[in-house]
This record gives C-alpha cells, structure tokens and sequence, in this order.
C-alpha cells in the first residue's frame, strides 16, 4: 500500500494521499455483500472529481477513471455513495488500483494472474467501482479472458464505445466474457450490441423499460432484498439480453 492517511484533516485538508512505488500493488476481492462469495472483482476510483465530504474535508484529489462517461454521474454513481461512506476500506485499495492501471499497466495485469494462479477463481468481475481507464485497458481485459478459459467474466461499462469499436473490428467477444453497456435510459441504435443494462427510477419510466428483466437485488423502492449475484447469475451467465436495475 502506498497511501497515507492523514486522520487529523480539517476542512480543506486531505485525508488519503499517496506515491506510486515498490509498495503499490493491486487490490483483489473474493466477493461482497452484494456480488455474493465468489466472484473476484477489483475497484479504481469512481467519478471524475475529488471526493470531498459534507464537513469540506477532502477524502483524496486522485480523480476517478470514470471521466464522466455517466449522465448522472455525481448526484446518482452508487459507487461514490459506497466509497464515501466505507472510505477506511475502500478508498486506499482503489488509489493503489487505479494508480497501477493509469502508471504500472503490466504490472497490475501481472498481479492478475498471479491471482489466478494462486486461487481457484470461477467468476471475475472488473470495477465494480470506476471504469475501463481507455481502450486499451477494456480490449486487455478481453484478452485476459481469453487465457482463463475456465473463469466466468462479466462487466459493466458506461463506455460502450469501446464495445462498439471492439465488435467493429471484426472480433467477437470470448465466450466466457458477457460485456454489458450500462445506459441510464433506452437510447436509439442500442440494438446493436446484445447485453444492455438500465436503470428505472420510477418517475420517468421509459415504456421500453417495463418488459425488461428486472435484477432481484433491489425491490422498486431501492430496498435490498438479500439476493446476491453468485445465487442469481443472471448477469455473469448472460440468461438475459436485457437488465434493468431499480434504482438504488
Ligand atoms: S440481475 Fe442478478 S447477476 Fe445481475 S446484478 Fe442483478 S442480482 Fe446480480
């Protein structure tokens, strides 16, 4: 870990700052309370703006890899809400994540199958906060795939650029791999690509959106309802060509 804590911040002071060095190294999970156990993940900073906290204390002024690739970013992003909230926990995993991915790529990709090699990983999802940093970051993810032929990936991306241009290339995705374009709303051209993933608010729902597959995890009202992705599997599995989330 190469992140310092500084507990005393006052107003307009930094809590967590850090350096890239020896000591930075990657960040893996086994699962949480939402994904269920065993689906390994990693996390990088969320949002394209230092967090920052009610009281004006600032959480860190490493920015996001988002780069506001989601409408409404600030005011909705989970992610934010999460890491905000659980910072002792998350924030110094997801600078050391997101450092090694902008800095030390090789390095990071490294420690990935370092993991894959040390641990009997069946099910792997990439950012559960944050996002793929640029194309080449998303298209060696798709590459790592391809060398875990055993593993089940699944991801969400805002960016769904980059599957266009992946699938514009002539490639088709790995068969171990469900990439889903997460989108606020329904957009015009969506059918072109298979896995897409929405969110219903409930005030402005989209006619489109109600036939669609809604995920378990949340009721209308956002509440959690105890199931998790590893008991359904609905997403890694890719059982449906449409998700969409309450919002939460
Ligand atoms: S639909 Fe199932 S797998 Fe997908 S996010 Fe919801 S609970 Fe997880």
């Amino acid at each position: 870990m190469s992140v310092y804590r500084n507990k005393e911040a006052k107003c307009g002071e930094v809590i967590y700052d850090a350096k890239l060095d020896e000591k930075t190294h990657a960040h893996f999970r086994p699962g949480n309370s939402e994904l269920g156990n065993g689906i390994w993940n990693y996390s990088t900073l969320a949002g394209e703006h230092p967090m920052i906290l009610s009281n004006g204390v600032v959480l860190t002024e490493f920015l996001g890899t988002c780069q506001g690739c989601c409408e409404h970013c600030e005011h909705d992003c989970y992610a934010r809400k999460y890491c905000m909230r659980y910072h002792n926990t998350c924030i110094p995993a997801y600078i050391d994540n997101t450092l090694l991915l902008r800095h030390k790529r090789d390095d990071f990709f490294k420690e990935m199958k370092n993991l894959f090699y040390y641990n009997m990983v069946s099910c792997f999802r990439p950012h559960i906060s944050g996002e793929f940093i640029d194309y080449d970051h998303f298209e060696r993810i798709v590459k790592f795939t391809t060398t875990e032929p055993d593993c089940r990936f699944y991801f969400y991306t805002a960016k769904k650029r980059f599957i266009l241009d992946y699938l514009a290339s002539g490639k088709d995705f790995p068969k171990n791999l469900i990439p889903w374009a997460s989108c606020y709303k329904p957009e015009e051209g969506d059918e072109v690509y298979p896995f897409r993933c929405y969110v219903d608010d409930g005030k402005n729902p989209d006619p489109r959106l109600r036939g669609f597959f809604h995920c378990p995890k949340n009721s209308p009202d956002g509440r959690k309802t105890g199931v998790t992705c590893s008991t359904c599997k609905v997403c890694p599995l890719g059982k449906v060509n449409v998700v969409v989330f309450w919002k939460h």
